[in-house]
């Protein structure tokens, strides 16, 4: 595990690397680093933790002076100036000096004078140590072992929730306050013209109405707070997810798949309203009917047969609401994807004249969940406005029978006043849970797919161990695979084996569909064998991780997609790292110069959302660079030269030849010219292998007609 000057991720990989070695524990720079947010293909501090975490280390960041650090928690990691960092393995206070190890020179312990290192230290440490892991002795308990990935980073939170409940509680013990000044006003003040008394309350009123609004502004703020810093977390978990999901998993549709990515939207605007808090109030109501009984018994009864009419109607109505919203959410995700599949195929859309079969698709879908979404709406305007005019009814069977009691002397006008204000705080929270019935329905239905989404399984799950192979030689094996995709009868390749010597030049040949991309696909590690094993360097790459796997692998795809962005982002993204002579060295074999040279924008031209402003050559071409940037061991071409002109291809295959030696090549083409660099052929039929051999031996057996089909 060494780590040179330019390897990827920067200072405080290589740091990681350090520590992760000192404690025994493997990673390799793809593991630690694969699929996590990167600056300029750096690793920050701030997502330093995430990196650690795979390796199970549990890391903090702190600000420390050198002299104030826990010797018992070293080695540490020191944040030096312009962004390097050093480990730090121990201070040494006799003569004052420590000693560090630079990623630079990961086996070098330097002994360097503390009063050097002060003036590089930013103050910024972080402390890594392994976590403490269970092994299969300690049986796993379900409940424990699975941190919910939603309520999880909720429960991080509990300690802002629970002072959001607490606030609740003061506010609704506030809340009392206002009946009985107006109670008190009534009963004692108006009665007596005692105008000191009224003063004296008033300023009693005002403190706790003060009280009263900085505690609401407080609420707001740390809902606000634990929605966004929830979010923060939840999102990118999810994509994480989404983008390390296994292949074989992949959703039928792209767009209605986003769409249900999306809908996370809608629990995050749901946790961050302030609905969810209104539950706090619920036990109040009992609060206020209890202050109500002590004022006049009797008035608590049209409160009680309220609150019960009101639940009953918005529980009732609850499945009705429940499937409405799954129904809208189906059809919402539906349109999605006719809207993706329709924007990214623009062209052919129009080539074929398939507007007319889109636009009524559309437009059926668009009636659909237009009337679902009219249908939502009535039901739960019918439960919120229902509400209302209960807690206005209540309010008026509460004045009736007030005014009764009043007749016969047992209730001050005062009361009866206390009694109406406190009637409507009392039903308040019941409206609003009758609302929130009404209204949690699109955030549920959110989650629910959320959580389809997320028990998905991933490439790499976290916690599984896998074995680093920083160099790899390119020898590969096939041991009786028997493959199918997902949801197909047939098997893609049938009991296929074979063993291809690190160095050795193999070509692929076979008709169209007879699983020659598939068998590449599989090399990569982007599906997995249905029996049988792949091995790379005699390993089994289901122990090798996925992004290492794919880092020794330069692959030309059939089809050739890029991303938005410049020419040179697109040969650069497996390897930010990448210096200028190293573009240019691929450039130049991939026959790609002579046409960025002639470009005025040269590598800093656009080439368009999946590289549509090129040529399909000119895709190609860089398709070939970007998978030779990393100087890989292992080739894998499939049909890298079927869009480009002779002139091109006949280029591309010296340089090819020129550079392929010592490294193991494996090309699915239909050029009988890049035949000449292989030296042994297989040819594959309906995923069976009918012929494997010398070049030569092959070629004239397939001359004489003698090698068969499968079927
Ligand atoms: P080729 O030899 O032309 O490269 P492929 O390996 O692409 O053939 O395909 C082999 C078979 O697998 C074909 O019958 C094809 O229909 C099927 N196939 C290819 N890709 C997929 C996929 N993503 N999902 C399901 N079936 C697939
Ligand atoms: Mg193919």
């Amino acid at each position: 595990m060494s780590v040179s000057s330019n390897s990827t991720g920067g200072s405080l990989l290589g740091c990681l690397l350090i520590i992760a070695r000192y404690h025994e524990i493997p990673l390799s720079e793809q593991t630690a680093i694969a699929g996590l947010p990167l600056v300029d293909g750096i690793l920050t501090p701030s997502v330093f933790h995430r990196a650690a975490k795979r390796a199970g280390i549990a890391s903090r960041i702190c600000s420390s002076a050198i002299e104030e650090l826990n010797e018992n928690l070293l080695p540490v990691i020191l944040l030096l100036n312009d962004d390097q960092s050093c480990v730090l393995k121990s201070i040494n206070a006799g003569d004052n000096t420590a000693e560090i190890i630079f990623p630079e020179l990961p086996d070098t312990v330097v002994h360097q004078p503390l009063a050097e290192l002060r003036q590089r230290y930013t103050g910024q440490v972080i402390y890594a140590r392994p976590e403490f892991r269970f092994d299969k002795r300690a049986p796993e308990i379900k409940k424990v072992k699975d941190r919910h990935w939603f309520w999880g980073v909720i429960a991080e939170n509990r300690r802002l929730y629970r002072d959001i409940i607490i606030a609740a509680i003061m506010i609704n013990l506030f809340a009392v306050a206002m009946p009985l000044f107006v109670m008190n006003v009534y009963d004692r003040v108006v009665p007596n013209h005692a105008t000191d008394t009224l003063w004296v309350l008033s300023a009693g009123i005002i403190i706790v109405l003060i009280a009263d609004l900085v505690l609401r502004m407080m609420r707001s703020w740390f809902v606000d707070l634990g929605a966004s810093r929830a979010d923060v977390k939840l999102s990118s978990s999810i994509m994480e997810h989404v983008l390390g999901m296994k292949l074989s998993n992949r959703p039928a549709s792209a767009g209605s798949f986003a769409a249900n990515v999306q809908s996370f939207e809608s629990v995050r605007s749901f946790m961050g309203s302030l609905t969810v808090v209104a539950l706090v109030d619920l036990p109040f109501v009992l609060l206020f009917m209890a202050i109500i009984a002590i004022i006049g018994w009797p008035l608590v009864i049209p409160i009680i047969v309220g609150a019960l009419l009101v639940l009953i109607y918005a529980l009732s109505a609850q499945s009705k609401m429940h499937q409405l919203s799954e129904t809208s959410m189906r059809a919402g995700s539906m349109r999605n994807s006719t809207l993706i599949e329709s924007l990214s195929n623009l062209e052919t859309v129009k080539s074929f004249s398939a507007e007319s079969r889109i636009q009524t698709n559309w437009e059926q879908s668009t009636i659909f969940i237009t009337r679902t979404a009219a249908q939502m709406r009535l039901l739960s305007a019918s439960i919120t406005n229902g509400a209302q005019w209960t807690q206005h009814t209540v309010a008026v069977a509460i004045i009736i029978i007030g005014v009764y009691m009043l007749i016969e002397g047992q209730l001050t006008q005062g009361g009866l006043i206390a009694a109406y204000l406190l009637s409507s705080r009392a039903m308040a929270p019941i409206s609003q849970a009758a609302g929130l019935l009404a209204q949690y329905h699109h955030s549920s239905t959110a989650m629910e797919s959320l959580n389809e989404i997320m028990e998905r399984p991933v490439e790499r799950p976290s916690g599984k161990n896998w074995i680093s192979r920083p160099a790899v030689k390119g020898s590969i094996e096939f041991k009786r695979v028997n493959f199918r995709y997902p949801d197909d009868e047939r098997l893609a390749l049938t009991d296929l084996s074979f063993n291809i010597k690190a160095g050795e030049h193999v070509a692929i040949l076979g008709r169209n569909g007879s699983g020659k991309s598939t068998l590449e696909k599989l090399i990569l590690g982007l599906y997995q064998p249905e029996s049988g094993a792949i091995l790379v360097d005699g390993v089994d790459i289901r122990q090798i991780d996925p992004s290492e796997l794919r880092h020794q692998i330069g692959y030309v795809p059939q089809d050739v997609s890029m991303f938005f962005g410049t020419l040179k982002e697109n040969i650069i993204t497996g390897y930010p790292q990448a210096e200028d002579h190293q573009i240019l060295k691929v450039a130049n074999l991939s026959g790609l110069a002579p046409f960025i040279n002639a470009h005025p924008a040269g590598f800093d031209m656009q080439v368009g959302e999946r590289g549509q402003l090129l040529s399909g050559g000119q895709r190609q071409s860089i398709a070939i660079a970007r998978a030779l940037i990393s100087d890989p061991p292992i080739l894998l071409m499939d049909e890298p030269t079927g869009s480009l002109d002779h002139t091109s291809e006949e280029q591309f295959k010296q340089n090819l030849s020129r550079y392929s030696k010592g490294k193991t090549m494996i090309v699915v083409t239909h050029r009988s010219s890049l035949l000449a660099l292989v030296d042994r052929i297989i040819v594959i039929d309906a995923g069976k292998i009918v012929a494997d051999g010398a070049k030569a031996e092959v070629m004239e057996a397939l001359r004489q007609g003698r090698v068969g089909s499968a079927q």
